[in-house]
């Protein structure tokens, strides 16, 4: 039998706390088993899970949470710790942080005091989730009265040398059709992201959403569209063509009750 591999680790990090309240939001039901309070975090668990999925051929790192990672800074910054303190031995090429960028936006003591440091420590990129350029709209399916300018946001990332890549969730209440996703991507390449990937809406429990997600055809023109455009920094992961790659213990994630599984989405 062949060594179990693994392409991608995805990791826990922080408490619950959230500056969003988002009606589907997939973090909720581990919300119980997050720490209380950022700055406390298991190390060996996070150190022995680094070496291990590093040694199953891991390359590339996600940081993600229950909640929003920047409310727990010092979690993020102990986490990232020991990803540059391994690196010598087990070493990540992408390291990314999952983000609402509310905080970002809002507060620049915060991004002076925490983004460089992270980017020294070898964080590469943040990957802003996006539901709307209007930033009305994203306020509203972010469920908080007023979401920051994206550009300020884009532009505080940038200037801490961070990459930002843009995620985009399609779904009925979000980014509809093919048409809306092409008006999206051609105002975030405007405003300058560096990269921008998407994927179809998923429940509470991280399950591919069937009902509120697009139809196959707009699919398929959102497919056309990024071939036509000859597009390599925008990304559209399909379920029918993606989900094996998560059933076959490629991505893993450590979640924060300590197990680690493929069943969470971080593509
Ligand atoms: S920003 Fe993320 S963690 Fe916060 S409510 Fe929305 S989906 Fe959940």
């Amino acid at each position: 039998m062949s060594n179990p591999t693994c392409s991608s680790l995805g990791v826990f990090v922080g408490s619950s706390k959230c500056n969003a309240n988002c009606a589907h939001c997939a973090g909720v039901p581990h919300r119980q088993f997050a720490p209380k309070h950022d700055g406390i975090v298991n190390t060996k668990l996070i150190k022995d899970t680094l070496i291990k999925c590093s040694q199953m051929g891991a390359t590339s790192l996600s940081l993600s949470s229950s909640g929003e990672p920047t409310l727990s800074p010092e979690s993020v910054s102990i986490v990232l710790e020991i990803v540059c303190e391994l690196s010598h031995q087990y070493h990540f090429n992408n390291i990314h942080l999952y983000s609402n960028g509310i905080l970002i936006g809002k507060d620049e003591e915060f991004c002076d005091e925490y983004l460089g440091y992270w980017r020294s420590l070898g964080l590469d990129t943040i990957y802003l989730t996006v539901h709307s350029v209007d930033p009305i709209k994203n306020a509203q399916i972010y469920g908080i009265k007023k979401y920051p300018p994206f550009v300020r946001v884009i532009n505080r990332i940038h200037r801490a040398n961070l990459k930002v890549r843009a995620n985009v969730v399609l779904g009925k209440e979000t980014i509809s059709c093919a048409d809306e996703f092409i008006d999206l991507v051609e105002k975030l390449l405007k405003l300058k992201v560096d990269s921008i990937s998407s994927w179809g809406v998923r429940d509470k429990d991280d399950q591919y959403d069937v009902e509120n997600s697009l139809n196959e055809e707009e699919y398929d023109k959102i497919e056309k569209y990024i071939f036509n455009n000859g597009f390599k920094n925008v990304k559209l992961y399909r379920e029918s063509l993606h989900r094996d790659s998560y059933i076959d213990n490629n991505k893993l994630t450590l979640f924060p009750d300590g197990t680690l599984s493929n069943t969470w989405c971080n593509s």
